[in-house]
């Protein structure tokens, strides 16, 4: 999987370069609960292509751990009300 490239950033839905973001982050990974929880394969490849402010503002919000258990989709990242708000603002900006 290409882990960056140019195009529409899935949260603030500009055309920049992306990053990967890993909804289950890296440092989880090796976690005894998310290994009950989730196979290697979808913890490595569960994510979203975001921009570079949009991603740096997600691990801003919340710790690796807390992103992992609880905004591992993009719905559930949509109903965090802080980053809801910032991509909001974002997209005007
Ligand atoms: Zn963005
Ligand atoms: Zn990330």
């Amino acid at each position: 999987m290409k882990k960056e490239k140019e195009g529409e950033c899935e949260l603030c839905k500009k055309n920049l370069r992306l990053t990967f973001h890993h909804l289950i982050p890296k440092s989880n990974h090796k976690n005894k609960w998310f290994r009950k929880n989730y196979d290697m394969m979808e913890m490595r490849e569960r994510g979203i292509m975001v921009c570079r402010s949009c991603h740096s503002f997600i691990h801003k919000t919340h710790s690796e751990k807390v992103l992992g258990r609880h905004f591992n989709t993009l719905e559930k990242l949509l109903e965090d009300e802080r980053i809801l708000k910032y991509v909001r603002w974002a997209q005007n900006h």
